[in-house]
């Protein structure tokens, strides 16, 4: 396949419509994976390619290192995007199209981007004859935008082992860019490493105010406070949604006195669904993070 610029072989990835619908439906995550496994494949590795169901394609290689001794890193990323209705589009979304120096389409950000660079990397690692020092388990799964049931979720329930003497990982969301300057003044760009998994947090809040008619002005209004808390909470724009480490929730930044935040604990936290008992017209699972893909 020769080596093809990184922007090329994102938009490449792109045309790949492989739209995560929920509820164990997709599209195109085989042909995405076989293409993926191909410039693995390229790049001298032996990439693996397994299925819970069929068509929901998972791959997975491992780079040997040049010290065994060292645990392997895992570095992965996910070959599924949340759907795109291209009349809310102003590019088709899995044409792959660059242009005035971007790649556009879906998953040009949620992360074909980082896909392409790791597959980029790989072959300028195999043209060089280079090899890292350790082993890296590269893993490009399935199934990311919904619950992980027929990708990581199942890896690494049915396939332990090969991540089992995987000391850390890499993966997504470790923040957006933040543009600032040097000590000369010259604009440059941040790009801020997460250091911890994102996750779920469940809060229960509960507000106290004075019941009314809506048609009437009420100044104690509990859903008002309610409203105000989540606004100052954790999830309410992309820039707070990135870097789960850096942001954390902070309840007490509610703007409202007599709103309080409890985390749920785990026993006490709704169960998590299965995709098994998902409703079928549920949607998929997307972050506040979608607004910026
Ligand atoms: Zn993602």
């Amino acid at each position: 396949m020769g080596e093809r610029a990184v922007e090329e072989l994102c938009a490449e990835l792109i045309r790949f419509d492989t739209t995560n619908l929920g509820a164990g439906e997709s599209r195109g995550e085989r042909e995405a994976a076989e293409h993926v496994a191909a410039h693995l494949t390229d790049a001298g590795l032996t990439p693996t390619l397994l299925e819970r169901s069929p068509r929901r394609s998972n791959v997975v290689a491992r780079v040997p290192g040049t010290d065994s001794s060292l645990p392997p890193l895992l570095v992965h990323a996910h070959l599924d995007v949340v759907p795109a209705d291209p009349t809310e589009w102003t590019v088709p979304p899995f044409a792959g199209e660059i242009r005035d120096g971007f790649v556009w389409g879906r998953g040009a950000v949620d992360m074909k981007d980082m896909c392409a660079t790791l597959l980029t990397v790989l072959a300028r690692w195999s043209a060089a004859g280079t090899a890292p020092r350790r082993d890296i388990v590269l893993a490009f799964v399935a199934d990311e935008e919904d619950q992980g049931a027929w990708g990581a979720h199942w890896l690494v329930d049915e396939h332990r082992e090969l991540f089992e003497d995987c000391a850390a990982a890499i993966g997504e969301s470790g923040g957006y860019t933040v543009r600032a300057s040097t000590a000369a003044g010259d604009p440059i760009r941040l790009y801020p490493v997460g250091t911890a998994e994102r996750g779920t947090s469940h809060l229960r809040l509960t507000a106290t105010g004075r019941a009314g008619h809506g048609s009437r002005r009420n100044d104690d209004n509990a859903v008002t406070k309610l409203v105000n808390a989540l606004s100052s909470g954790p999830c309410t724009s992309p820039r707070r949604c990135a870097g789960s480490s850096t942001r954390r929730a902070r309840p007490s930044a509610s703007r409202s006195t007599s709103t309080t935040w409890t985390p749920l604990s785990a026993a006490s936290a709704p169960p998590r669904r299965s995709s098994r008992t998902r409703s079928a017209t549920a949607p998929p699972r997307r972050c506040c993070r979608r607004a910026t893909r």
